[in-house]
């Protein structure tokens, strides 16, 4: 039995996804097919019901129709219900659509499990406010960071998730607030995907800050490559995050864990398990 999934976002075209679910379905011997689907501005709910038709077993969400899925969603996890943004869809035995997320889970499981960068303890700043930030946020206070402060180009953004988080360890920044250095940033702007360097003072930088940015692609972020220059930061893109999540929406879908170190070093070119042989894509179809 071949399973169907796949990615819908937009866009899609150069999402990694396929790739890494395929190395699971190798390595749990189950049948997928895994496509790309780009969802046309306003239409995420008759795409998604289109793919369902075709049999799906489930999908996956990415920018910028996480909330969209989050509304078409039956039931949720409770994460996902917090964050308001659904990552992963599973369609259960009567046809019902449940809703996770599995962003914050995946970057916590990157950053302790694979960069083994400490969280606990720790002054985190993170940069942004979008459906990221929102999706990773809690996941970092479980953490048990000593403090965690949010910054955003558009400071009310930020201050509305500070506000909704309602911790005392979290607060949102001014530009002229950014006066010291923190132990973990993480970029959770989409500044690196127009090759944008942000607008920051060095002073949150020394030498031992562990700079993350969630963007991750071939050649080094330029939010990574700042933190090299200014402070020779340890620094990592997010594509440990995003083979992370896979895999936690794999073991959502088929309720098997698999092991995501291999398939790692094979989404950064390394000697990783063998790639799955692709079906053939059916006529018409985008992936
Ligand atoms: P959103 O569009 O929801 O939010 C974008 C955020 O970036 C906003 O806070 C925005 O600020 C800020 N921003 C955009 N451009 C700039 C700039 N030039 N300077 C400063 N701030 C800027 O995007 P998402 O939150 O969904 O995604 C953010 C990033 O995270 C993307 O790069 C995405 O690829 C990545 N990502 C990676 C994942 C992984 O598995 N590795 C998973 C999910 C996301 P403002 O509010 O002022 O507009």
């Amino acid at each position: 039995m071949i399973h169907l999934l796949a990615v819908l976002g937009n866009p899609v075209e150069h999402s990694r996804s396929p790739e890494i679910h395929r190395a699971f379905a190798r390595q749990a011997g189950i049948g997928i097919r895994y496509e790309k689907i780009p969802v046309p501005a306003g239409l995420f709910e008759e795409t998604a019901r289109h793919f369902l038709d075709r049999g799906a077993t489930g999908f996956n969400i990415t920018v910028p129709c996480k909330t969209d899925a989050y509304r078409m969603a039956d039931s949720l996890s409770a994460r996902a219900r917090r964050c308001g943004a659904v990552n992963t869809i599973v369609r259960d035995g009567e046809g019902r659509l449940y809703g996770d997320n599995t962003d914050g889970a995946g970057l916590l499981r990157d950053l302790t499990r694979n960069l083994d960068w400490k969280v606990a303890g720790s002054r985190v700043l993170v940069l942004g406010a979008g459906g990221a930030v929102r999706g990773v946020v809690r996941d970092l206070l479980a953490a048990s960071p000593e403090e965690l402060h949010l910054y955003n180009r558009t400071h009310a953004r930020a201050a509305a998730i500070a506000e909704e988080l309602f911790d005392a360890r979290c607060r949102a920044l001014g530009r002229a607030e950014l006066d010291r250095g923190y132990d973990l940033i993480i970029n959770g702007t989409s500044a690196s995907l127009g090759g944008e360097t942000l607008d920051l003072p060095e002073t949150v930088l020394n030498a031992e800050t562990r700079c993350y940015d969630l963007m991750y692609g071939p050649s080094m972020t330029p939010f990574c490559r700042w933190c090299r220059e200014i402070a020779g930061c340890p620094v990592s893109d997010g594509l440990g995050m995003l083979v992370e999540q896979a895999a936690l929406a794999f073991r959502l879908w088929f309720e098997t864990p698999v092991e995501t170190t291999g398939v790692l070093a094979l989404m950064r070119g390394g000697p990783g398990p063998e790639p799955v042989p692709e079906p053939d894509p059916a006529p018409g179809n985008p992936g």
